[in-house]
């Protein structure tokens, strides 16, 4: 290709070259014609007007012609002869004049022996014809002539001879006669030739000057033309050597130098930031099986969803193969473990790659800068050492190395049973957070998040084992003891006077689960609570995985009364004009966003926008995760509806609630 291109270039503008050439030598060719004519045309003009004038001034008043017939006196011949002889009258060049009667005989000549002879001496007959019909005439006698011929004599002693011929007219009749003169031809000759070659010369140069103007314009075309594609192909080759052909995402060698960027900056700046080596599992599975096409589709998608949802100032790069990368500027390492939640919350979101629904998980291995590394191989390196962990692991994403991994393993394993058991012991406790108006100040609600307190571990993180119990198939039988315990302990605050309504969260499953609304419902009925007392979260995810379904339980639902939430909104992926279309009445937005919001602008715009667009849907809107006062101001500002979070208080035990209830309202009230 590369040296295809050049020499195309040399041949199209060669052939432009000789086609010019043609074209201005064939110009070139006809306009010297044209003009070379035109000099000869003048010079017998020239001749010829001569001729005329000496006719009409010179001869005419000098012959008689009164009837008709030409006669020259004696008299007359005599003054002919000083006019005619002389030559700064008749020119320098003037080699004989004679002077024809309409017959052709020779009236006058000033060569004396011709007077008298036949005009056809020195005209042919057609040719005195044409001029008593009123014609000029005018021929060159050249000096290879036949000896014999009248002229001879005239050529041999003058050379080659102009012979022009015009009528002698009198009293303004017919042409009576005719004038002959006979002049050298060579200096006419002379002058045509001089005239011509600077003539040649002239438009030599000239058509010349135009074919380098030519190609001068054609060549500088061509380079502009060059220089364009030239910078196109550069940017072309820069773009390709930064990014990956397949997505379009930044490649190895981009985020190495954005890793190196971030370095210089966080160094001046002394903060950390993170990087991700993201690799899918089973991803092999479906290339093998749904074969490259699909395989390229999943990767591409992957893609777009990584970078929705991370954000802007993140870089997403594409490693290779089934391998993501990802750059979070000015991240610690919490703020790491957050994105990488996030980004696998986003993953789990079934793909549809050829109406085939793909359920793909990711393993994610998280480096520090600089607690894991100080350059860009450090910490690539270990990025991708704990990918391998996570992906042992199976537990999505991890970042510091870990040595005992089997150890690990068991214990996930060994935790998944024991929860098996924990329920039926007991070992799993519900504490509420409450949640207030940002109008009132009021608490409308609490929110029932699942505890477990291990007997030898200690307490254990839902996030820890919400996960095992979704895998192990637990998590019906858990959703079902928390509605459960939450509307038994809705019932007793009833009891004591505190209405309190309680939200609980719901899985992927649960929504799947046809016979929910029925199991809710006598939940109500067992425990006495009227269904609005009851609000169920969702996030996005779980709706996502599968919508038809989540939809169709949570119409059934709604027909009962309970209401609904939308949990986490932001992190996933679904747009409010779908969720909109979904039975449900508030948003929460997602702590990610809220907790910093103050500091961030862009989370801000996040949270605005959400209120907004939540309001113009009819929905309320709770931010969850509100950690100071400020946020709590702003979010009064923005016009959201409720908040959340510690700043109002932490999740507490049940019998730590009405005591908190009552602090707050004389909080308030003071
Ligand atoms: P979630 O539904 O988003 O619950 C809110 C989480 O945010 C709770 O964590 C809560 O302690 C935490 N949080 C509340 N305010 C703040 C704040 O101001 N700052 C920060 N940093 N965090 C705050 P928790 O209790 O650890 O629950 C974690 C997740 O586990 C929940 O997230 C929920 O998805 C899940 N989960 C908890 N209980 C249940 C349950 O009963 N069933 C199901 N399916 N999932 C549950
Ligand atoms: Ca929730
Ligand atoms: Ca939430």
């Amino acid at each position: 290709m590369k040296d295809h291109a050049p020499r195309f270039r040399i041949s199209r503008l060669s052939s432009f070259a000789l086609l010019s050439a043609a074209v201005i030598l064939l110009l070139g060719t006809v306009t010297a014609r044209y003009l070379v004519h035109q000099i000869a045309e003048r010079e017998l003009q020239h001749a010829t007007a001569t001729a005329e004038w000496l006719a009409r001034l010179g001869v005419q008043p000098r012959v008689d012609g009164a009837d008709g017939r030409l006669r020259v006196s004696r008299g007359e011949a005599h003054a002919l002869d000083r006019l005619l002889r002389d030559r700064s009258v008749v020119g320098p060049d003037t080699a004989r004049i004679d002077v024809l009667d309409a017959r052709g005989a020779v009236r006058y000549s000033t060569d004396p022996t011709l007077v008298d002879t036949p005009a056809t001496l020195t005209m042919s007959r057609p040719a005195l014809r044409s001029v008593l019909s009123g014609h000029e005439n005018a021929t060159v006698i050249h000096a290879s002539a036949d000896t014999r011929s009248p002229d001879a004599k005239l050529v041999k002693r003058s050379g080659d001879i102009l012979r022009v011929a015009v009528p002698i007219t009198s009293h303004g009749r017919a042409p009576v006669g005719v004038l002959v003169v006979n002049s050298r031809y060579a200096p006419m000759a002379a002058t045509i030739s001089h005239e011509t070659t600077q003539l040649y010369l002239a438009l030599l140069l000239g058509l010349s000057l135009v074919y380098a103007i030519l190609l001068l314009n054609q060549s500088s075309a061509k380079l502009r033309l060059q220089a364009v594609s030239l910078r196109r192909f550069a940017q072309d080759t820069e773009y390709l050597a930064h990014h990956d052909g397949l997505t379009g995402l930044p490649n190895r060698v981009l985020l190495r130098d954005r890793l190196h960027q971030a370095i210089m900056l966080h160094k001046r700046k002394d903060e950390s930031f993170a990087i991700f080596h993201l690799d899918l599992d089973r991803f092999k599975e479906v290339n093998d099986t749904l074969g490259h096409f699909s395989g390229d589709q999943l990767l591409r998608e992957v893609a777009d969803r990584l970078q929705r949802t991370l954000r802007e100032s993140d870089t997403v790069a594409r490693l290779g193969g089934d391998e993501f990368a990802v750059l979070l500027p000015a991240v610690d390492s919490d703020g790491a473990v957050v994105a990488a939640e996030k980004v696998l919350k986003a993953l789990q979101r079934p793909f549809i790659i050829q109406s085939l629904t793909l359920q793909i998980d990711a393993s994610i291995g998280i480096a520090v800068y600089p607690t894991h590394g100080r350059d860009f191989d450090e910490l690539m390196q270990h990025a991708d050492s704990v990918m391998y962990l996570a992906k042992r692991k199976r537990s999505g994403y991890e970042s510091d190395r870990d040595t005992d991994v089997d150890q690990s393993q068991t214990n996930r394993l060994g935790l998944a049973a024991e929860l098996r058991v924990a329920i039926d012991r007991g070992e799993l406790r519900l504490h509420y957070q409450p949640r207030a108006s940002l109008t009132t100040g009021e608490v409308v609600g609490v929110e029932a998040l699942v505890r477990w307190q291990h007997p030898e571990r200690g307490a254990i993180s839902p996030d820890e084992f919400i996960p095992l119990a979704e895998q192990g198939g637990l998590i019906r039988t858990l959703t079902l003891w928390v509605i459960d315990e939450a509307l038994s302990q809705c019932r007793r605050w009833l009891d004591m006077g505190v209405d309190l309504p309680v939200s609980v969260n719901l899985s992927t499953r649960d929504l799947i689960d046809q016979q929910l609304p029925e199991v809710i419902g006598e939940a109500l009925e067992r425990t006495g609570v009227s269904a609005d007392k009851l609000e169920v979260e969702i996030t996005e995810s779980v709706i996502m995985a599968d919508p038809v379904r989540a939809r169709e339980v949570l119409t059934r639902l709604r027909e009962t009364g309970v209401h609904a939430s939308i949990d986490d909104f932001g992190t996933g992926y679904s747009s409010l004009g779908y969720l909109r279309r979904l039975p449900v009445d508030q948003l929460k937005i997602d702590r990610s966003f809220v907790f910093n919001m103050t500091g961030d602008d862009q989370d801000e715009i996040i949270v605005q926008s959400t209120i907004d667009l939540a309001h113009n849907l009819g929905l309320t809107v709770v931010a969850e995760g509100a950690e100071t006062l400020e946020t709590l101001h702003r979010l009064r500002e923005l016009g959201c509806d409720s908040v959340q979070g510690f700043i109002l208080s932490r999740p507490l035990p049940p019998e730590q609630v009405v005591v908190w209830l009552q602090q707050h309202r004389r909080a308030a009230a003071a």
